[in-house]
């Protein structure tokens, strides 16, 4: 009961760590596929931003060269024709025509010279921000310039509309452009001069740069959003894969695959209880079966007996008891006792097993001076089958005596009394333990050792813990007596060394 509970909770443990190393390990890579994901999102929609700042650009200047470039000898001839250019364009709030000192031409300040100093002297066209315009008051601006042979034309273009282009359809990231000393995002603009701008550098616009940046926020929402559905699959995936695994480990017979370890490693061995008459002399004994556990030392017959009898191990077991009592118990026998009783515990599967027969007859052969007893035990149900019948018929014709054991607690003991002759009873410790000072259950006992006297077979009492016992069951006449009170199961030489004498 202990052992198969430990084995539980080992399994339990066991199934626990692979659901989370699972979800673990399965987590980890979804982590890291969302942020691989995210980055390629990121990546991809920046560059559509950085073609879109050029669509505006190249939109604004072909525009000019089909309305405004051909106007630009005076000012007086331009300025009109400039109005109308901004009033049709949305995207430009003013145009302005500058030489290498001053704006002298505007479609803010007329004809009126204002100083003004250019940023961008090597390229054609160019972008910048200025943070104060020379024109407005209090205004910043983006200034879109064309150089030509002559002078530069400047096109003012509203801020918002710069920043507008940083909108994000799902929010996941955070692009901006990096202008001279400028860095523009959708909150606001920043001087970040050419230190450090904030993000991941992406395309090579020939204006500006574009960066973005993804915030643990942002990563954690597209998670959200794009795979936790995989997340709480793995996880019910992992769940239902477990407790199959649960059911699967749970339904294997762990003490079967322990034995077969144990008969490889030939670790079962005979242990002997003496049974005694009334008057004390030496009446026989039990063979009781010993697992000498490599690694857990002794291990009793109640931990594994029942696996060993479900799955046929026991013939095996049976087989290497046998073999390792005879040669031994062959070498004294003369000086046990005339009658010694020799008694092996079988259960109803190894009757029909050729091996029992044949081990049987190898322990008649070898210790002519004993009485070979089986002892049936009823922890595997007996089959209502003939041959079962007919091959304890067989045992008996071979001089076999035939006991029953646990008497009174088998549910189906009293059916096998009718259809078996058994020569012998043994009436179970737990009614021998029933036996105290106190008579408390004494009317049960007395049942059960009037009912084995009625059946007419001399009865075994085992587990006999105290001289009381011992003298309630002489008092009820029981023949055999067997317990710790007179004598302990021991291994085989020990036994020898007390009792051949
Ligand atoms: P069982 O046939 O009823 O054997 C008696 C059990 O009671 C033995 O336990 C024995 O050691 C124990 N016993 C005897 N006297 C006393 C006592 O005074 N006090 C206490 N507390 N216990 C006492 P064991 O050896 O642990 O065996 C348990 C059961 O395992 C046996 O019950 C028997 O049914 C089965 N068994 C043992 N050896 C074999 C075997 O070789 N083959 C098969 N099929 N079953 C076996
Ligand atoms: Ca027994
Ligand atoms: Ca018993």
């Amino acid at each position: 009961m202990g052992r198969a509970l430990n084995t539980q909770y080992k399994i339990i443990i066991g199934v626990i760590s692979f659901i989370l190393s699972i979800n673990a390990v399965g987590g980890l890579l979804l982590v890291a596929r969302s942020h691989y994901m995210l980055n390629q999102y990121a990546a991809s929609h920046s560059r559509a931003i950085s073609l879109d700042v050029n669509l505006l650009f190249e939109n604004i200047l072909t525009d000019y060269y089909i309305k405004l470039d051909n106007y630009r000898v005076t000012c007086r001839d331009f300025l009109p024709r400039a109005q109308q250019f901004v009033l049709s364009n949305p995207y430009i709030r003013s145009v302005s025509l500058t030489n290498q000192e001053s704006i002298y031409c505007s479609t803010i300040s007329q004809n009126k010279k204002i100083p003004y100093t250019p940023n961008h002297v090597g390229q054609r066209v160019s972008i910048e921000y200025i943070n104060s315009s020379p024109l407005v008051k209090n205004s910043d601006v983006f200034l879109l310039s064309l150089k030509t042979w002559k002078d530069s034309v400047k096109f003012g273009i509203n801020s918002l509309i710069i920043q507008d282009l940083l909108h994000t359809e799902m929010n996941y990231y955070t692009p901006t452009f990096v202008l001279g000393e400028y860095q523009v995002s959708l909150s606001g603009i920043k001087k970040v001069g050419d230190l450090n701008p904030d993000g991941y550098y992406i395309s090579n616009n020939q204006y500006l740069k574009v960066y973005y940046t993804i915030s643990s926020n942002n990563y954690n929402n597209y998670f959200l959003i794009h795979y936790s559905y995989y997340f709480i699959f793995l996880l019910i995936l992992s769940f239902v894969l477990g407790l199959m695994i649960y059911g699967y480990l749970m339904r294997i017979d762990w003490i079967v695959i322990g034995l077969k370890g144990g008969l490889k490693r030939d670790e079962f061995v005979p242990f002997l209880q003496p049974i005694f008459h009334q008057d004390g002399r030496l009446a026989g004994s039990e063979v009781l079966v010993r697992w000498k556990h490599h690694k857990k030392g002794l291990i009793p017959p109640n931990e594994f007996i029942y696996s060993a009898e479900k799955s046929g191990q026991i013939n095996a077991i049976f087989n290497r008891l046998v073999h390792k009592l005879v040669p031994p118990l062959c070498l004294c026998q003369r000086q046990l006792p005339e009658d010694f009783h020799i008694a092996f515990n079988v259960c109803a599967p190894q009757l029909i097993d050729p091996s029992l027969l044949r081990d049987c007859s190898f322990v008649q052969a070898r210790l002519k001076h004993c009485k070979l007893v089986i002892e049936l035990t009823e922890r595997v149900q007996i089959p209502d089958d003939e041959r079962f019948f007919d091959e304890i018929d067989r045992l008996k014709a071979m001089g076999i005596k035939v006991a029953l054991d646990d008497f009174g607690i088998g549910h189906s003991s009293l059916s096998y009394l009718k259809s078996i002759q058994f020569d012998v009873l043994k009436i179970d410790k737990s009614f021998i333990d029933m036996i105290d000072e106190n008579y408390s259950n004494a009317h049960i006992v007395a049942n059960v050792l009037d009912l084995a006297q009625r059946i007419g077979v001399p009865t075994v009492a085992e587990g006999i813990e105290s001289d009381f016992q011992a003298q309630y069951l002489k008092e009820h006449n029981v023949e055999f007596f067997q317990g710790y009170y007179f004598g302990q199961p021991m291994p085989v030489d020990e036994f020898i060394s007390q009792y051949c004498r």
